[in-house]
C-alpha cells in the first residue's frame, strides 16, 4: 500500500475502544483477552484520513463483551503474539472480492491459499490510519473492494491480523490471488521508497516482530524465503498475473532490503 496521509503532528489521538482479542494462537485456545485503547500507544499523532471509531468498537464485537475465540491458525509453540482486529469482511466485501479475482485472475472466488508474501509499508505513521483505510473499503483505481492487507505491523513491534490468511485481500496487483500481504507501519516523509524501509529495518521491535510473523506463515504455508518480496518486486514474481493488464507502480521495498530481511529469517523450511 502506498496511501497518502499527511503528517497532522500535535494532535493528540482521541481514544478508541478497540475490542481485541490478543491470543498466543493456535488450538482454539485464546490465552489471553485485552481491551486495546489506541490511545495507550500514547503520543501518536492521529493523519488527517483517521476516522476514529468513538463508541464503536473495530475489533467486531461490543467493548468489554467478550468474543468468540478467533486464532490465527498458527503454531502456537512458535507463533508470535498477535492482535486479531479483524476488518468487517462480510457477504457484500466477499462477493466484491471475489467479483475482481474473477476479473484480473479467472477465477470467482475469495479464499486465498498463500505461496507468497508481499512486504509493504503504510506510508502512514500510525497503526488506526492504515486500518482505517483499510476498514473503508472505498474503490481503488476505480474497483472494489477496496485496499487491505492481511497484518500490519506497528513501529512498535505489535501485529495485528486485520484479514485471515486464507482470505483474498487487495495490496498487490497481480498476486493477489496468491500472497499474504504484510504492511509495516512507515512514512516516507518526503524521502525516497528506500529511505523508508531502511527506517523499518532499524527499529529493532519492529523488524523482529517481522521476521516472527514471516516465519510463522511460512511453517504453515510452507513458503520458501525466495517467496518472500517486496511489492517493488511484484511485477516480476513468479505467477503475476493481471487479465486486465494492471502493473504495480509502487516502490515499496525493492530487492537490496528484501534480501538483507531475507537474511534474518531462519526458520524456512
Ligand atoms: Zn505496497
Amino acid at each position: 500500500m502506498k496511501g497518502s496521509a499527511p503528517y497532522a503532528g500535535g494532535v493528540r489521538r482521541l481514544a478508541m475502544a478497540t475490542a481485541a482479542m490478543v491470543v498466543l494462537l493456535g488450538a482454539g485456545v485464546a490465552l489471553e483477552t485485552a481491551l486495546v485503547g489506541q490511545a495507550e500507544r500514547g503520543a501518536e499523532t492521529a493523519p488527517a484520513l483517521t476516522t476514529p471509531t468513538s463508541g464503536t468498537p473495530t475489533g467486531g464485537a461490543p467493548a468489554g463483551e467478550p468474543t468468540a475465540t478467533v486464532t490465527t491458525g498458527l503454531d502456537p509453540a512458535v507463533a508470535p503474539r498477535i492482535v486479531v482486529d479483524h476488518l468487517e469482511f462480510g457477504a457484500a466485501r466477499k462477493a466484491e472480492t471475489a467479483a475482481y479475482a474473477k476479473r484480473h485472475y479467472g477465477t470467482a472466488t475469495w479464499r486465498l491459499t498463500p505461496t507468497l508474501i508481499v512486504l509493504h509499508y503504510t506510508e502512514s505513521d500510525t497503526y488506526a490510519s492504515a486500518r482505517s483505510l483499510f476498514e473503508s473499503d472505498v474503490p481503488n483505481r476505480g474497483e472494489l473492494p477496496g485496499a487491505c492487507s492481511h497484518y500490519v505491523i506497528d513501529k512498535d513491534g505489535t501485529i495485528h491480523e486485520l484479514v485471515p490468511p486464507t482470505v483474498m485481500c487487495r495490496h498487490t496487483v497481480g498476486l493477489n490471488h496468491l500472497a499474504i500481504g504484510i504492511e509495516f507501519v512507515q512514512s516516507s516523509s518526503g524521502h525516497d521508497p528506500r529511505w523508508a524501509v531502511q527506517q523499518v529495518l532499524r527499529r529493532r521491535a519492529q523488524v523482529a516482530a517481522g521476521v516472527a510473523l514471516v516465519e510463522a506463515l511460512q511453517r504453515r504455508f510452507s513458503i520458501s524465503d525466495e517467496s518472500v518480496i517486496g511489492h517493488a518486486m511484484a511485477n516480476d514474481a513468479k505467477g503475476f498475473r493481471d487479465l486486465e493488464g494492471w502493473r504495480n507502480d509502487h516502490l515499496d521495498w525493492q530487492r537490496p532490503e528484501v534480501v538483507q530481511f531475507r537474511s534474518m529469517l531462519t526458520m524456512s523450511p
